[in-house]
């Protein structure tokens, strides 16, 4: 391979507060055009805007989540341009002075290969409205209610070397913020989007210029985005060409990126401090109260999951692939005292993920809540039911509210470990195949299986596989 890729994201994470950045407006998505516009938001002469406590305190646990330092002081700025979406003339941002400086985030790639990618800064920004292009003829639509709605833009060094690389960034970005509850995580409403900066160079080579594609908002568009571009670039370079610097656009219907402006376009933002607002000062004593309010991260959570419940990295994986399907886990452990965590786990892992996954359900609308599974879970741990039933008792429990004990109870599922019993059944069956029995006498020992499966069937799936097994040994060695 001669060329490498060279990558580095902006991500834009709306914050999760009620109220704008600047003014006490809604941030609820959804609502009809221009209802939740107030005069801050415009920029009216007159009013003055006054920071969301809110922002601030999830931007301190941000920079805390990713070993950053958080500023002293921060400043905020005035970026001026003019845009049909932005009335006011500017966009209030932190630029020289941000508040959150430094960082890394850990990534793990395919084959366990583990990367740290170091974070530039992250700012906190307002939002600017929203030019609707598809409901009216001939003309364009305003929407406002965007307007001032706070982010926290994050800031990657160019160190992603494959669009794998970015998308594991930008998943582990992506969870980060929903486990730290400052940003909701919904990439189609806009709520985390991604600037994804890209040029090539020779192995070793300087930097090359670089392209950058703006507001991708989903992984698998960021991908291709990523892959498509790293071509375009180097046959451009191939064919004796330049990279010219520019904003370009991904096209996901077309699987390609278009170009939307260029670095010549590019404008003077003539920042300068906002004169409204005073500079931002955080003490140490507002950074101990965050911490204190900190939750567990995914890193953390993770590591504890594989001591404490002795599960794999894989499965730690999963079931810390968010705070609800982690916290589903650990109440259907607790509640059926710990006993079995690895049960727990494929419970959880398989038939709930795919019956979610099926009625395409988030966890925390699943219709088997944490507790009615732990009651499943216990049965199968103390051996009243096979795992091989308890699909069964799930399949009905997912559908009414029955507990899996009024199930079990109601179909008579409870599995039968009476040896005696079981051994009777054993011996009634070999009676039934007399040439079967002579067959595995003779060496046919694959007709073990055979005499499991009439046995299993004979009891109707109850008796306990593994008495079966054993006692089916006895009988036929005798
Ligand atoms: P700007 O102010 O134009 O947004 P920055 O220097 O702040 O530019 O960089 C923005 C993003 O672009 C960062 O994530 C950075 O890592 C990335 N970046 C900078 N130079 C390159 C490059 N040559 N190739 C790829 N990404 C780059
Ligand atoms: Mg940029």
């Amino acid at each position: 391979m001669t060329w490498e890729t060279v990558i580095g994201l902006e991500v834009h994470a709306q914050l999760a507060t009620k109220t704008k950045i600047f003014s006490g407006a809604s941030t609820a998505f959804g609502a009809l055009p221009n209802t939740q516009a107030c005069l801050v938001d415009l920029g009216m002469p007159g009013v003055l805007p006054v920071l969301n406590k809110g922002v601030v305190d999830m931007a301190i646990r941000f920079g805390l989540a990713v070993g950053s330092s958080v500023a002293e002081k921060s400043v905020f700025a005035r970026k001026n341009y003019f845009y049909p979406d932005l009335p006011k003339g500017y966009q209030i941002s932190q630029f020289e002075l941000p508040v959150v400086i430094g960082g890394q985030i850990h990534i793990e790639l395919d084959g366990g290969v583990k990367k740290t990618i170091n974070l530039t800064r992250a700012h906190l920004e307002e939002d600017a409205g929203k030019s609707l292009h598809e409901d009216f003829e001939g003309a364009s639509g305003i929407d406002l209610n965007r307007a001032g709605t706070p982010l926290l833009e994050i800031v990657s060094e160019p160190e992603m070397r494959s669009p794998a690389e970015a998308v594991a960034y930008a998943k582990k970005l992506h969870e980060l913020v929903q486990y730290l509850g400052i940003c909701d995580g919904n990439m189609q409403e806009g709520s985390f989007r991604v600037d994804a900066n890209i040029s090539v160079r020779k192995v070793g080579a300087e930097l090359g210029t670089r392209a950058e594609i703006k507001n991708v908002n989903s992984f698998k568009f960021l991908e291709r985005a990523i892959m498509f571009e790293v071509e375009r670039q180097i046959d451009i370079i191939e064919a004796g060409g330049a990279v010219v610097q520019e904003t370009r656009l991904y096209d996901a219907a077309k699987d390609e990126t278009r170009s939307m402006r260029s670095k010549a376009d590019a404008m003077d933002y003539r920042y300068f401090p906002d004169p409204d607002l005073l500079p931002l000062i955080i003490t140490p004593a507002m950074i101990e109260k965050v911490k204190g309010e900190m939750p567990e991260l995914p890193d953390a959570k993770r590591t504890r999951f594989i001591e404490q419940y002795k599960l794999s990295d894989y499965d730690a994986m999963v079931l810390t692939g968010s705070r609800e399907i982690a916290d589903y886990y650990e109440t259907v452990v607790a509640a059926t005292g710990a006993k079995d965590p690895k049960i727990a786990a494929n419970w959880v892992m398989g038939e709930l993920n795919a019956r979610l996954n099926a009625d395409s359900l988030d966890v925390s609308e699943s219709p088997v809540d944490a507790s009615r599974m732990a009651g499943l879970v216990a049965r199968i741990l103390d051996n009243t039911i096979s795992g091989k039933i308890a699909k069964d008792v799930f399949e009905i429990m997912w559908t009414s509210t029955d507990s899996a004990d009024a199930i079990i109870e109601a179909k008579g599922l409870k599995q039968i470990t009476d040896v005696g019993a079981i051994a009777a059944m054993v011996r009634g069956v070999i009676d039934q195949f007399p040439e079967q029995l002579a067959e595995y006498k003779g060496g046919r020992d694959k007709l073990f299986g055979f005499f499991v499966g009439e046995v299993m069937k004979a009891t109707k799936g109850k008796a306990n596989p593994g008495q079966v097994n054993q006692i089916l040994k006895d009988e036929l060695a005798k």
